[in-house]
C-alpha cells in the first residue's frame, strides 16, 4: 500500500479470521498440576486491503468462535493505526461473554495481529514502531516437565546452557499436586549439577503447594543455588504468594494467569511477587502488556514474558524494566515448526527487528502448518 496519510486512523480492517492448530507434544508432558500430550495454536489473521497482520493465542479451539463471533465483527471496518481503540471496543464487547480464559486469549490475538498489522502498513518492524528501550531481548530455558526421566532432563538443560549459551533455566516441580516432593528436590539438585554452578536456575510449581509446603522447600533452595520460585501456591491465592515471598530467599514470581489489567494491580497491591510475569497471549494482547509492564516499573519492579516467545520479542524490546522471555520448550518447537522468521537465542538473547523484517517478521509456513490445522 502507499503511505498512510497524515491525521487518518488508517485504512480499514477488511476482515478478521481463525485458523486453528493442534501439535501433538515430542513426548508427553506435565507440571505440577496437569499433563498434556497436545498443544493447540489459535491464530487470528487481520487484513486490510492487501497487508495482513498474524496473531496468537494457545488454548483451547473454541477461542476461534470467540474471535470469529464477539471480536470480528467488532474490529472489522475500524481505522487499522489506532490498536489501542480497537483493545478497548472489544473489551467492551465482551463484557457479558465473561472476559477471564478463552476470551482474553481470543482478545489478545486479535490485538496482536492487528499491532502486527499497523507495523507492516508502516513498513517498519514493530520494535521500531513501538520505540526500543534495547536491542536485546535474554531469554531463559524452559521446560523440564515432571514427565522427564533423568536423561531427559540431563539433556535438555545442557543443550541450552551448554549447546545455545543460555545462562537461565527452568525446570517444572510440584509434581502430582506437591505429593512427590522428594522427587522434586532430586530433580532440583540434579539440574544444578546437569547446568553447572554459572547458569541461573528457576522451578515453576505451577500452584502445586500448600503454604507451608513452599514455605519449607523455598528453606533449601539456596543450597542448590535456586533463585526464582514460580507460582509456588496458587496465583489465586496473592497473601500465600507474599507470604512464600517473605520466608524464602528466592524470587517469587506469578501473572501467567493475568487476563486483565486489574489482576496485575492486585498481584502488586498484595507485594505479592518479586517479577511480574505476564503473558501476552492472555492479558489483553500487547496493548495491555506494555501496561502491566509499566505498572511493576511503577511497583519498582520487572516484568517477565510468560511462554509464547515469538510473540513477546517486539514488545519486550520496548519496555524498560524487562527481565527475560521464556524459551518455553513446547512453544519453540511449534513457533519453529509453523513459522518462518523465527529468531535465534544463542548466547541467550534475541534481536528482535534486527533483520528489518516489517511487523514482528513472523509468517505461518502454510504448507507445514497444514497436516495440524483442526479448525
Ligand atoms: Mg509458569
Amino acid at each position: 500500500m502507499g503511505a498512510v496519510p497524515a491525521g487518518s486512523p488508517g485504512p480499514p480492517v477488511d476482515e478478521v479470521s481463525t485458523a486453528v492448530y493442534t501439535v501433538p507434544t515430542d513426548t508427553p508432558e506435565a507440571d505440577g498440576t496437569m499433563s498434556w500430550d497436545a498443544t493447540t495454536l489459535v491464530v487470528a489473521h487481520v487484513r486490510s486491503g492487501t497487508t495482513s497482520g498474524l496473531g496468537y493465542t494457545y488454548g483451547a479451539p473454541a477461542t476461534a468462535q470467540v474471535i470469529d463471533g464477539q471480536l470480528a465483527g467488532v474490529v472489522t471496518g475500524r481505522g487499522a493505526l489506532d490498536v489501542p481503540a480497537a483493545n478497548e471496543a472489544m473489551s467492551r464487547a465482551v463484557r457479558n461473554a465473561g472476559r477471564p480464559g478463552l476470551v482474553a486469549g481470543a482478545l489478545s490475538a486479535v490485538d496482536t495481529a492487528l499491532w502486527d498489522l499497523k507495523a507492516r502498513l508502516l513498513q517498519v518492524p514493530l520494535v521500531r514502531l513501538l520505540g526500543a528501550a534495547a536491542e536485546e531481548v535474554p531469554v531463559y530455558g524452559s521446560g523440564g516437565f515432571t514427565t522427564y526421566d533423568d536423561g531427559q532432563q540431563d539433556r535438555q538443560l545442557r543443550h541450552w546452557v551448554a549447546d545455545q549459551g543460555i545462562p537461565r533455566v527452568k525446570i517444572k516441580v510440584g509434581e502430582s499436586w506437591g505429593t512427590a516432593e522428594g522427587r522434586d528436590r532430586r530433580r532440583i539438585a540434579r539440574a544444578r549439577r546437569s547446568i553447572g554452578d554459572a547458569a541461573e536456575l528457576y522451578i515453576d510449581a505451577n500452584g502445586a503447594y500448600t503454604r507451608k509446603q513452599a514455605i519449607r522447600l523455598g528453606g533449601c533452595l539456596a543450597d542448590h543455588g535456586v533463585t526464582w520460585f514460580e507460582e509456588p501456591v496458587s496465583s489465586d491465592d496473592l497473601a500465600g504468594l507474599a507470604q512464600v515471598r517473605a520466608a524464602t530467599g528466592a524470587e517469587v514470581t506469578a501473572g501467567e494467569y493475568g487476563y486483565t489489567l486489574p489482576y496485575f494491580w492486585h498481584l502488586l497491591a498484595a507485594q505479592a511477587v518479586d517479577c511480574v510475569q505476564a503473558d501476552i497471549t492472555r492479558c489483553g494482547g500487547l496493548t495491555v502488556w506494555l501496561r502491566v509492564a509499566a505498572l511493576a516499573q511503577a511497583a519498582g519492579l520487572a516484568v517477565s514474558g510468560h511462554c509464547a516467545p515469538h510473540l513477546h520479542a517486539h514488545a519486550a524490546a520496548a519496555v524498560p524494566n524487562l527481565r527475560h522471555l521464556e524459551w518455553f520448550h513446547d512453544h519453540v518447537r511449534i513457533e519453529n515448526r509453523l513459522f518462518d522468521g523465527v529468531l535465534d537465542p544463542a548466547g541467550g538473547s534475541i534481536r528482535p527487528g534486527a533483520d528489518g523484517a516489517p511487523g514482528h517478521g513472523l509468517s505461518l509456513r502454510e504448507e507445514a502448518a497444514a497436516a495440524y490445522r483442526v479448525g
